[in-house]
């Protein structure tokens, strides 16, 4: 779904990504671990377009990714990104960042907007919080609402950056939890993350990242167990 061949990305004279390739297959849960600093939210940055690359190429559904804007909107509708930060309208309901853009880039009717969103709520276990502003929800359910706001515009891939690392330690939990079950479901993932145990009982794939580089790459049983 997902193919980074020899992706590569500066600043300034700094090398991020020094020669990236990796493919993230249909279906699979590819969890990005390393140091800080290593590249990985790079690469997630370059995968949307947010960032341009120096070298190598990355495609998404058998396609590279199109250099223009235009172009690269329509892409990102089939992507959905989860930040560290949450990136909320804090002037607009739980449920209507869920529903804004299906009304606005969908144009679907406010009624049907208001029902999908509804769902995914209650999908993410708000049921009972579609009508807080985000300074009334606790980091993790602002974190849900941003997973719901994702799903809504139905993204074949889902690109969480460091989803839980802004979050109080007892909220991660719900986090992770409604993102194991979307890998459950068949969601394909790619995961930034210092949550080891989540990269362990929940990727299939697990990738090393040091100074820009692939370390190493394998199966959680690999690269966690003792040799
Ligand atoms: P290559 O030697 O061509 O670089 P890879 O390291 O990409 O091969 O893959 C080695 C094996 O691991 C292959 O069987 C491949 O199907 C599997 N594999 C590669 N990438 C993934 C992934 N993201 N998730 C699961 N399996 C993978
Ligand atoms: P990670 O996600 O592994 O912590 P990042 O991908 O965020 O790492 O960053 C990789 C490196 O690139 C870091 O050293 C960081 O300081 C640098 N970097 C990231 N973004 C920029 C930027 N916009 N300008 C300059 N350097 C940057």
């Amino acid at each position: 779904m997902l193919i980074y061949d020899k992706v590569r990305k500066k600043y300034g004279n700094f090398t991020a990504l020094d020669g990236v390739s990796l493919n993230v297959n249909a279906g699979e849960v590819v969890c990005l671990i390393g140091p800080s600093g290593s590249g990985k939210s790079t690469l997630l940055r370059c995968t949307n377009a947010l960032e341009t690359l120096d070298g190598g190429e990355i495609s998404f559904e058998s396609r590279p990714l199109p250099k223009t804007e235009p172009e690269m909107r329509k892409v990102r509708q089939r992507m959905g990104m989860v930040f560290q930060s949450f990136e909320l309208f804090p002037h607009k309901t739980a449920l209507e960042n869920v529903a804004m853009g299906l009304t606005t880039v969908r144009k679907m009717g406010a009624e049907e907007a208001h029902k999908r969103a509804t769902a995914l709520l209650t999908k993410v276990g708000l049921a009972d919080k579609t009508a807080n502003y985000p300074a009334n929800l606790s980091g993790g359910q602002q974190q849900r609402v941003a997973i719901a706001r994702a799903l809504a515009m139905e993204p074949h891939v889902m690109l969480f950056d460091e989803p839980t690392s802004a979050l109080d330690p007892e909220t991660v939990g719900e986090v992770l939890s409604v993102m194991r079950t979307l890998a459950d479901e068949g969601m394909t993932m790619v995961v930034v993350t210092h949550e080891m145990s989540f990269a362990r009982r929940v990727a299939n794939w697990v990738v090393v990242f040091e100074r820009g580089q692939l370390l190493e790459e394998g199966p959680p049983q690999q690269i966690f167990e003792a040799p």
